[in-house]
């Protein structure tokens, strides 16, 4: 899959003090670095205690050592793909990639020569295919492993398994097999092993360890002071050009802290969270504890249980039917924002281009269409996740503690979005809140191995997923995508239907009916019209009947979209 260009990558090394550089020179030596040879987009970070320890363990289990024995700075570099698929950096190199195996639902260590050398050389016997010297030639020159040049083999090796080619002492290749270790001890013929990476010449060098976090940030020193400078300098534009009061809003995850650290340098903003009702417990613990630490005045605004209303309604959120973010997120911050900031406000959100592409697209100021009234202005647009750590280190800042437990990314623990890898933490994390929202999934009318293997995360499946499901000869279920019976509220239905001039039609009879209270269409309307009564809408006397609330009502838009409302005006 080609990556799309979301900037350029910065990633450089400074093979002297062996550590990362995000700038051609580096600041604690004076000398020259060399640039990374990594997968773009290159949004880098660093390995934290937890994801060593899954890399080490994941290495000792398939091939009987680990791949990191002492202190250095580690970074993960997240390749857009299927699933989880991290390239593990060591000393300014790929050492291998940790990837999470979607048929097998666990995650695998894929060394390259780098990585083999390392653990090859702590003298272990697992998972090594032997080549005479003869052979060797061949599959340096670009061949594979062929069963007439190997001369021993761990004879445990199972079939498409990860396996470090050798030739007497020296790590020649790294590959797959394809087949097992039983079947070529009887084999005389026929390819033992793909080769994916294979050794060129020249010496491997293992540089010294011991590099610590201080050494980082010294040889980081100028990339860090121009980052902040120049973020500084456009928060302090972009509100002096505003006349408008200022919010940052906090997520608990390292980007909205960035910005928070930022513009609270400029300013006292307002500070915005958003409980979506599915946070991790380990964010809301976190939120509440670094708001005391900074001294924060924290503006929460609730989802409380609409997320599980809110399947009853649409059925499953889904990447391509994505209902949750608009009454989950966004429809609390406009129920904020219509009671603290009526006339808009400014708001300085932790957006990076390197985080997808249409993030890439925004610019560093945009408008969300859901929320008109508020401008947004990212400071780190052109931030990579190496330099929000590196600003963070540097200022000291605690970050959530999920990070240090192997989480990239801290969101909702149902996001559809989330990778089978994260889905996969997140159970052995929280076992208990996994259980509620698998039972959500098969009530809803998936199947078990729809629920396991994520098939859930799409009203329709993309092609690759499609494929899987194929080859995985996965039971379909039947999930629910339309509406279960509900009681009918004819008051509320009238009041809508009064307020546009007409009947009762299907739209306007299911949004009043089904009203979230979500709070979406707040944002929507210029007349302040819209009131809640028993935590549904209610139009009121300085309604002008524009319909621009209907018409972003999610009630109304997703339920068009999966075809039970057949025709409204948007
Ligand atoms: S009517 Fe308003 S509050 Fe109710 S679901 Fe629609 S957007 Fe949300
Ligand atoms: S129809 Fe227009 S004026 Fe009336 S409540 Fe909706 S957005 Fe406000
Ligand atoms: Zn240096």
């Amino acid at each position: 899959m080609k990556a799309p260009y979301l900037g350029r990558i910065n990633l450089f090394w400074c093979h002297d003090c062996n550590v990362p550089v995000l700038a051609k020179k580096c600041a604690s030596c004076d000398g020259a670095t060399q640039k990374v040879q990594i997968t773009p987009p290159g949004d880098v970070r660093p390995a934290f205690e937890n994801d060593i320890i899954e890399i080490n363990k994941k290495a000792e289990e398939q091939f009987g050592a680990p791949l990191i024995t002492d202190k250095r700075i580690v970074l993960l570099n997240s390749v857009p793909g299927f699933d989880r698929f991290d390239e593990i950096i060591i000393d300014g190199v790929v050492a291998g990639a940790l990837r999470f195996d979607v048929e097998r639902l666990q995650l695998e260590f894929m060394p390259r020569l780098e990585g083999a050398v390392r653990i090859w050389g702590q003298n272990t016997q697992k998972s090594f295919v032997s080549v005479a010297e003869d052979a060797a030639q061949f599959i340096l020159d670009g061949k594979s492993v062929l069963m007439p040049g190997v001369v021993d083999f761990d004879r445990t090796i199972k079939d498409g398994q990860e396996v470090i080619v050798t030739c007497g002492n020296r790590v020649i290749a790294v590959g797959k097999t394809r087949f097992s270790g039983k079947a070529a001890a009887a084999a005389k013929k026929g390819m033992f092993v793909k080769v994916r990476k294979r050794a060129e010449n020249g010496e491997m060098r293992i540089p010294e360890g011991g590099q610590s976090r201080k050494k980082l940030l010294a040889a980081n020193k100028g990339v860090i002071q121009c980052i902040e400078s120049e973020a500084l300098a456009f928060v302090k534009k972009t509100i002096e050009s505003q006349d408008l009061p200022v919010v940052v809003s906090f997520s608990g995850g390292k980007d909205s802290l960035a910005t928070l650290l930022l513009v609270r340098k400029v300013t006292e903003p307002k500070v915005l969270f958003v409980d979506t009702g599915i946070e991790f417990p380990e964010t809301l613990d976190y939120v509440e504890k670094i708001s005391e630490e900074l001294n924060i005045q924290l503006l929460t605004a609730q989802a409380g249980d609409r997320f599980w209303r809110g399947i009853e309604v649409f059925g499953m959120s889904g990447r391509d039917c994505r209902w949750c973010c608009k009454v989950s997120k966004l429809g609390p911050v406009a129920k904020a924002a219509s009671e603290h900031f009526p006339k808009g406000f400014l708001n300085f959100i932790g957006q990076r281009r390197y985080e997808s592409e249409i993030r890439a697209r925004s610019g560093q100021n945009w408008r969300n269409s859901w929320l008109p009234k508020q401008l947004c202005a990212s400071p780190i647009q052109n931030w990579t996740a190496l330099h929000i750590w590196l600003y963070l280190f540097k200022e000291g800042a605690r970050s959530n503690p999920l990070y240090e437990r192997g989480f990239e990314r801290i969101g909702c623990w149902v996001c559809p979005s989330s990778s089978l890898a994260e889905i996969h933490s997140f159970k052995a994390l929280h076992p208990d809140m996994w259980q509620r929202f698998e039972g959500a999934l098969l009530s809803q009318g998936f199947t078990e191995d729809e629920v396991q293997f994520g098939f859930w995360r799409w009203q329709k499946l993309p092609k690759g997923q499609e494929h899987l499901k194929e080859s995985l000869n996965v039971e379909a279920g039947k999930p629910k995508t339309v509406l279960r019976p509900y009681k009918t509220d004819f008051e509320r239905a009238k009041n809508l239907a009064t307020a546009f001039g007409g009947a009762i039609t299907e739209d306007i009879s299911l949004r009043a009916n089904l009203c979230l209270g979500c709070g979406v269409c707040l944002a929507h309307c210029d007349h302040r019209a819209i009131e809640f009564r028993g935590g549904k809408i209610w139009i009121g006397e300085d309604c002008r009947g524009c319909r621009k609330c209907h018409q972003r009502c999610p009630i109304v838009k997703y339920l068009y979209q999966v075809g039970v409302i057949t025709n409204h005006d948007s």
